[in-house]
């Protein structure tokens, strides 16, 4: 690929994986991948310097600010780190070092902390702000969510105005103890403590960030010159003896071997920390010499992050057993000695399918090496093939579903294996819980405990049972485990979903290849689910984004008559069926005219034309006068030519990006 176009395509996945990270808190990929192709970018951005840009994911530090937080900018920014991933990247961050500096100098090694970075300021010896690090240059004001950390102290014996730095995260067991809650309340798992810690405190409520017991390091001192201190670590314990917490394992080193001994030392450490780490942070400790040493856009070239390698652990495999899914299909999953692999007890991995098994060449008893991809998804990486038992069998594919009992198929040309028993209680069990799930209806307080519950004693057997299960308060209430509370707040939270947008209703309904994304771009076609009844192969194949596959599974799902019924009934119990675009409360587009054209990458036509409409922007079909932006995707052919005759500006898929902020 010509590097132009390979850097673009970086620049875009990262960005994309970027937003996922920092502003939804959502990840979609591991660390170690995003690392990975962020340091392609950097050294393809090195080689070719002539396509650098202001705005690559190299230069711009994390997130973006959100609008529901008051902003707030920082009187320094708050910088990145650049990141070093073995020992020989260590050793060129100390000749760099060394290069930019001739005096004598000390390293001070830290633990890098998975959580997320926070400022502090006071005045007069009085706690008045917490932010978060935003963009670097503005973040967002966390005040009221930080005062309920116990570690931080709200007054100090220091009266001059300041500011620290550190890590705001969440202790594995503080972790463990918010995801019990979340399942027992039918929400989403936190992926990680990092995960939990950004969503705690970004919670609008602070009640509820304070009953997330989140916990702070403080890993540095602002203006230390102020202060008379001249090292990192007086700063430390400045700011240690003012009753900060300090993380006890840092350590000054003389020497790039020291710190590479105990970069080794942390890592075999790791596991027995009672909070996340993901690497080591090394730092000059002299500060005199950091504007010496000097910055990049992004971060201090006084200091790195060393990120550990994604861990792999070896354990035995005990059984294959198979997980029947709402669409029937069948997922072997295999089920190890249980293992602490990155902080936390994995026992079990999905083998995905047939194919996957034999390609890996995976057995019962054999010992297998896991990690985790994505930071939370236990995977096997290979089997220890030297370990393997004598006397071991290949694994043999089940020809029965292992619930129903029923025969299950493969069809032509797929991996996977599907129960087709329209009855089998797994599919339907399955569908339930993915109904009421949160991109679906959202019902909180219906998770799947009480969904296999409910199912095992015949109060809910379909999605309509759901809307009916209000007429049944009277023995809900007198089940165990069950107060009046929690059932009227169930009930009420399944009448609110009846509201829901109908993208939510079509996701819900679980139609194999039909996920949320492709939810939103059928309803915002459709407009209304009962169109669907009547809708042909062709009609949907038009869609940008819809291929024959899923037109046919949308085409066979609407032409069944038992689910036309299902959803007659659920439009009879006031269940809404129509689409329709929630104008946002930014309408900075209002009156501009946009004309889109050529294939974008990030999203289809029609979801840039609900982003442009939804902030009160037009999109209309030519090039005229009257248009104010023509966005270009790849292969854009006449209105493109014609944009540039009168004059239009064009953007780019990204600097369309950059204009809604996203
Ligand atoms: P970073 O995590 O590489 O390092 C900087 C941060 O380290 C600081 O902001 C601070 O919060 C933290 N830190 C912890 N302990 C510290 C200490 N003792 N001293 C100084 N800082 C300390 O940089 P980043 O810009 O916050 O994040 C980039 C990283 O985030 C990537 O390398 C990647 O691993 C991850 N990421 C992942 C995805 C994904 O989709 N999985 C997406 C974006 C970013």
């Amino acid at each position: 690929m010509d590097p132009k176009e390979r850097i673009e395509k970086l620049r875009k996945t990262l960005r994309k994986w970027g937003h996922e990270y920092y502003v939804l808190d959502q990840p979609t990929v591991s660390d170690q991948e995003y690392d990975q192709l962020m340091q392609e970018l950097i050294n393809l951005e090195e080689k070719y310097p002539e396509y650098q840009s202001a705005s690559s994911p190299t230069v711009r530090i994390g997130g973006e600010v959100l609008d529901k937080f008051e902003k707030v900018e920082h009187d320094h920014p708050m910088m990145s780190l650049s990141n070093a991933f073995n020992h020989k990247d260590l050793r060129l961050f100390d000749e760099r070092v060394k290069k930019n500096t001739d005096k004598e100098f000390h390293y001070f090694v830290e633990l890098k902390i998975d959580g997320l970075a926070g400022s502090l300021k006071y005045q007069e010896g009085e706690f008045i702000q917490a932010a978060t690090r935003g963009n670097g240059t503005i973040g967002e004001n966390v005040t009221q969510n930080v005062r309920t950390i116990y570690s931080i102290p709200l007054q100090i014996k220091e009266t001059r105005p300041l500011e620290v730095r550190g890590e705001i995260f969440m202790s594995k067991d503080a972790f463990i103890k918010a995801n019990i809650e979340r399942e027992d309340q039918g929400n989403e798992l936190f992926k990680n403590p990092r995960n939990a810690a950004a969503g705690s405190l970004r919670q609008l409520d602070s009640k509820i960030a304070a009953k997330r017991q989140l916990d702070m390091f403080v890993y540095s001192l602002m203006t230390p010159e102020v202060f008379d201190i001249h090292t990192h670590e007086e700063a430390l314990s400045f700011v240690k003896d003012l009753g900060f917490k300090v993380n006890p394992l840092s350590k000054r080193c003389d020497t790039i071997d020291e710190v590479i001994a105990l970069v080794e030392e942390y890592t075999t450490k790791r596991n027995t920390l009672s909070y996340e780490i993901d690497g080591v942070v090394v730092k000059v400790n002299e500060l005199s010499l950091y504007e010496e040493i000097g910055y990049t856009a992004k971060s201090p070239k006084w200091a790195i992050a060393y990120k550990f390698p994604a861990e792999e652990v070896i354990t035995k495999v005990q059984d294959i057993t198979f997980q029947v899914g709402r669409t029937g299909q069948i997922t072997p999953v295999a089920t190890f000695d249980t293992v602490l692999v990155q902080g936390s007890s994995v026992s079990r991995a999905t083998l995905h399918n047939e194919d996957y098994i034999r390609q890996k060449d995976i057995r019962y008893g054999d010992y297998v090496k896991i990690k985790k991809a994505g930071d939370i998804i236990p995977e096997v990486v290979s089997v220890v093939v030297e370990q393997r038992p004598s006397d071991s069998v290949p694994f043999d594919m089940i020809s029965h579903c292992p619930v129903c009992e029923e025969p299950i198929v493969k069809k032509a040309g797929e991996a996977d294996h599907f129960c087709v028993n329209p009855d089998c209680p797994a599919k339907k069990m399955e569908g339930l819980v993915h109904f009421v799930s949160r991109k679906a209806m959202n019902i909180e307080g219906l998770g799947e405990r009480i969904i296999e519950q409910f199912y095992n004693d015949q109060l809910i057997t379909t999605i309509v049972d759901i809307y009916t299960l209000k007429d049944k308060r009277e023995i809900l209430i007198t089940k165990e485990g069950f107060g009046v509370k929690s059932i009227d707040k169930m009930l009420e939270n399944i009448e609110k979903s009846k509201s829901n947008n109908a993208h939510q209703l079509l996701f819900g309904l679980g139609i194999r290849h039909v996920g949320e994304k492709v939810s939103k771009v059928i309803m915002s076609y459709a407009k209304n689910v009962f169109e669907l009844f009547d809708i042909t192969k062709s009609d949907l194949i038009e869609i940008d984004e819809i291929g024959e596959v899923i037109a046919e599974s949308v085409i066979s799902y609407f032409q069944n008559e038992e689910n036309r019924k299902q959803l007659e009934m659920l439009k009879d119990l006031g269940i809404n069926m129509t689409y329709e675009i929630k104008k946002s409360d930014k309408l900075d587009l209002q009156d501009k005219t946009f004309v889109l054209t050529g294939k974008l990458e990030q999203f289809t036509r029609n979801e840039a034309k609900d982003m442009i409409e939804l902030r009160g922007g037009k999109v209309t079909g030519s090039v005229s006068n009257k248009t104010d932006y023509v966005v270009a995707g790849s292969d854009a052919g006449s209105k493109l030519d014609k944009a540039n005759d009168l004059g239009v500006k064009v953007l780019s898929e990204s600097e369309f990006l950059d204009l809604l902020d996203r």
